[in-house]
């Protein structure tokens, strides 16, 4: 099923050039939302991937790993975790800073986001890096969480993602 959702991804991903910066490709996956029938095969991949996993929550990385997040979680029955940039979460929060190119970002949970014991699947839209996910995967681990795996839809193996997730399993619908 993942070889399926890969040519339906593709056909539905636009590159854009030299955005948000000169020199970045950002895949945009506007095409796949506004696709009911990609959009649908896509998140029963990833479905299929978390239900394999006896996955008990999904964290959504905002934000287009909400996007992806939500449908997963409301299709399996599992508990929907938005794991948000700083300042937006109302209650008491665990944080975790990491380094990008340029300076430094933030990610934050609810404190009782997640029970200690709870099977979580991280999700995302793409690994470039690694930053974002580690720091997540960190943020959920801390809680307790056994955390099971990251899945995105498309790896960007250039960056070599894989080495600043550590143990983490990564499963990637797409590898460029
Ligand atoms: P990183 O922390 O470097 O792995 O970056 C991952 C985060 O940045 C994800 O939340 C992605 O949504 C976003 N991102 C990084 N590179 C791209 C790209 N080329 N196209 C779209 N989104 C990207």
């Amino acid at each position: 099923a993942l070889g399926a959702a890969a040519e339906v991804l593709a056909a539905h991903v636009r590159d854009v050039q030299d955005f948000p910066k000169p020199g970045v490709v950002f895949k945009d996956i506007t095409p796949l939302l506004s696709t009911p029938a990609a959009f649908g095969v896509v998140i029963g991949a990833l479905a299929d991937l978390a239900r394999d996993l006896s996955v008990t929550t999904i964290a959504g990385i905002e934000a287009r790993g909400f996007l992806l997040a939500a449908p997963v979680a409301d299709r399996i029955g599992a508990g929907l975790v938005p794991v948000r940039k700083a300042g937006k979460l109302p209650g008491a929060t665990r944080r975790e800073t990491y380094d990008l190119e340029y300076g430094t970002a933030t990610l934050e949970i609810h404190q009782d986001a997640v029970a200690a014991g709870e099977r979580v699947l991280l999700v995302d839209d793409v690994l470039a890096t690694g930053g974002t996910a580690a720091a997540a995967h960190n943020l959920l681990r801390g809680c307790g969480a056994d955390v099971v795996g990251l899945a995105v839809l498309m790896e960007l193996s250039f960056l070599a993602g894989r080495d600043r997730t550590g143990a983490l399993p990564v499963t990637s619908i797409m590898t460029l």
